[in-house]
């Protein structure tokens, strides 16, 4: 006797294999089930699918399969739903997204193996766990936004200011659900973990080591496989994660949170572009748990989610909750705006701020200088001839670093020693324009020289980039040290502006941040308002500083609106006239968009292969009704990246199931087309993508 089932299995991109193909077994398997396959001459995981099998055609002997892991629960429905969901959604094979869900190390073990780790642990109980720990008072809002997540079912946007303890409503959420139901889990997404080790600290000082584990691409194979199993058996009862964590198996999910839900890295940017913060809510509302959207700054999209209703509208399908103050009464920093107009050419820092740094010194107070540009400069420039330290393989400029003396492209990493003289002139009189991290660092060394600490003890200067804490460990330790006040003035970039509870820190200082004013991308003034109001949200987060906590802005433009909105910590306000002008030029949450993009040897054929599959889908008939606009094929904003060049296509709809729809019919086309222009590298579409 033999059972026929389908295997989902990973399979290259795009490959035929796509859909489940067919196997033998002398048993009938349970969807779901992990087992071991023939495929090629390699033998893979896969999981049992659902429905039939399909992808051998008529004809081709079915092999059985290799083995069964026995000693693991099949991974559940809902699960299965989802990963269905998302490929469906995002146009990838199931395979692709089954297989790249689960830890890597299960690829390679044996049913035997895995028996053998696994072993017998029972779920874990709160109480034999959780250590005695003092929990605060709940204040008002937050006493309000529970009762209000109690009270109600589906998903929250809670709208919380920074330091309005969104934290604290989460623990206590968890915690509610946790006690509510004696076995359920918890998932807790953040942006990146190892940014957050505070919030991972929270929740195991709340509910014990044994209960909480992490899911993260920065943990090794072992780690991940070890937490993954925990989930999974229901042994951990909370899981933490980035992104990836969404696709957890938790067989008795109870609620869901994700932290900082606008945080761009949710969004995955290569392979299955999923957005986890769009899943986690997809995954919840398919669950039947709630799910906590948090931010001071939610993303446009949320925040119309959550617009209450009025009388000509039904309002969203979130529920949103304010906390508009900071605990313990503590005030938001007062924003500054310096008119760098008004400066003398090539200030750097302006007197006023560095008298401002210069009293915080003073007082034992910390600082922090933010800057999204690592390196020392931009750009190396000669000042004879026309020559720039040009990438000569990607269409940017190469960085310079003062620390080794190099030339490196952020994008291809090609990297070299900084020439002495000018390598088409021979001028040696080759200089940095602009400036990154390092050189800020440098240029506050001198100009902070002569200030002093309290103690008399001369000034701290540290820098946190991604330069900087490259090794395993360093942002750790170079964290401890601003915690401990080990330092007194911080430069960093983006990555020291978000949720790090700093308690000495009453100043942020944001160099430059006009770029971000006139950028072409429609999300770029959504991105500037939220660093900026993260970054401000570093400072004063000390009640008793509040009065003293400010944030400064150089820009060369004060009087440009986002600035009103944000000087006086007005999230709405911006939002509104944001979403006003999105509606207008029907942008998304207006309009549904995917992109496709597009990589060959020249620009010329990547877009010809884009074009002739435009031509192709409405040859094809796929959007008779004429509901999907693809615009114009075009170089992407970075044109070329290590040798290779990039173009891309924008699809609009505002209906997305006729978008959703139309991609599915296309991606037969594309392949088609892939196969009929040679020089195309390789090509990916891009659903609801972030930067355009
Ligand atoms: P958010 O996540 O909104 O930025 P946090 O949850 O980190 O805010 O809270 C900010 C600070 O206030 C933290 O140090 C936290 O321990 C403290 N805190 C939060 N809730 C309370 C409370 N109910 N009583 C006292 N302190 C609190
Ligand atoms: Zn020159
Ligand atoms: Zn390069």
């Amino acid at each position: 006797m033999s059972f026929l089932v389908s295997v989902v299995v990973q399979t290259p991109a795009h490959s035929a294999l796509a859909a489940a193909l067919s196997y033998r077994c002398d048993r009938r398997l349970q969807p779901g089930t992990l087992v071991r396959v023939p495929l090629g001459s390699r033998e893979v995981l896969g999981v049992v699918w659902d429905g039939e099998a399909g992808g051998h055609g008529e004809g081709v002997e079915l092999k059985s399969i290799a083995a069964v892991l026995d000693g693991l629960p099949p991974l559940d429905a809902a699960w299965r739903a989802l990963v269905g969901f998302a490929a469906r959604y995002y146009q990838r094979a199931i395979g692709e997204v089954a297989l790249s869900a689960l830890p890597p190390q299960l690829r390679n073990l044996d049913a035997t193996q895995l028996e053998r780790r696994l072993g017998r642990k029972a779920v874990l109980r709160l109480a034999e766990e959780a250590p005695a720990q003092q929990v605060p008072e709940a204040t008002p809002e937050q006493a309000q936004a529970l009762e209000q997540l109690a009270a109600g079912s589906g998903a929250f946007l809670l709208f919380g200011a920074t330091g309005s303890g969104k934290t604290e409503v989460y623990l206590r959420s968890v915690a509610a659900m946790l006690a509510a139901r004696p076995d359920a889990q918890a998932l807790v997404m953040v942006p990146e973990i190892n940014l957050t080790p505070q919030l991972e600290a929270r929740f195991r000082a709340r509910f014990g080591e044994a209960t909480v584990v992490s899911l993260h691409s920065g943990m090794t194979n072992p780690q991940r496989l070890k937490s993954w199993l925990a989930a999974h058996t229901g042994s951990a009862r909370i899981v933490l994660g980035t992104r990836m964590a969404v696709f957890a198996s938790m067989p008795r999910l109870g609620l869901i949170v994700v932290d900082e839900e606008h945080d761009p890295s949710y969004k995955q940017q290569e392979g299955a572009r999923y957005s986890a913060r769009d899943l986690a809510v997809w995954r919840g509302h398919q669950e039947g748990v709630r799910v906590i959207l948090g931010s001071a700054t939610p993303s446009l999209e949320s925040w119309y989610h959550s617009r209450p209703a009025s009388a000509e509208d039904a309002g969203g399908r979130y529920r949103r909750l304010d906390m508009p103050a900071r605990v313990g009464a503590g005030a938001l920093p007062r924003v500054r705006l310096v008119d760098m107009q008004q400066q003398p050419r090539g200030t750097v820092f302006t007197p006023a701020l560095l008298e401002a740094m210069r009293e915080r010194i003073g007082r034992g107070e910390q600082s922090l200088v933010l800057l999204n540009r690592r390196g020392y400069a931009p750009v190396l420039a000669c000042g004879d001839c026309d020559w720039k330290s040009e990438c000569p393989h990607c269409s940017a400029f190469r960085v310079f670093h003062k620390v080794d003396r190099s030339l490196r492209c952020h994008h291809c990493g090609f990297t070299q020693a900084v020439p002495r003289a000018c390598p088409s002139c021979g001028n040696l009189d080759i200089a940095p324009v602009g400036r990154g991290t390092e050189r800020l660092e440098e240029l506050l060394a001198e100009r902070l020289a002569d200030t002093l600490r309290p103690d008399g003890s001369p000034v701290r200067i540290a820098r946190i980039d991604a330069d900087t804490t490259r090794l395993r460990g360093a942002l750790e330790s170079q964290l401890a040290q601003v915690h401990s006040g080990d330092v007194d003035v911080l430069v960093g970039t983006q990555m020291v502006a978000k949720g790090h509870d700093f308690r000495r820190m009453t100043l942020v200082a944001a160099i430059n941040p006009d770029g971000a004013l006139f950028s072409a991308d429609f999300r770029a003034p959504e991105r500037l308002f939220a660093l900026l109001m993260q970054a401000g949200g570093r400072a004063g987060r000390d009640a008793a500083q509040g009065d003293v906590s400010e944030l400064w802005v150089q820009t060369f433009h004060p009087t440009h609106a986002l600035f009103a909105t944000l000087r006086r910590h007005d999230y709405p306000a911006f939002a509104a006239a944001q979403l006003e002008e999105r509606r207008s030029a029907g942008l998304p949450p207006w309009a549904a968009q995917a992109l496709v993009r597009a990589e060959a040897r020249s620009q010329e054929i990547a877009q010809q292969f884009l074009r002739a599959a435009r031509a192709a889908a409405t040859e094809a008939g796929l959007d008779a009704d004429g509901r999907v606009v693809a615009f114009d094929a075009v170089p992407m904003s970075l044109q070329r990246v290590a040798n290779v060049e990039r173009a891309q296509m924008l699809l609009e709809s505002t209906n997305r199931p006729a978008l959703q729809r139309f991609l599915a019919a296309w991606q037969p086309l594309l392949h088609a087309a892939r196969a009929e222009h040679k020089g195309v590298i390789r090509w990916a579409i891009d659903v609801d993508p972030l930067a355009i």
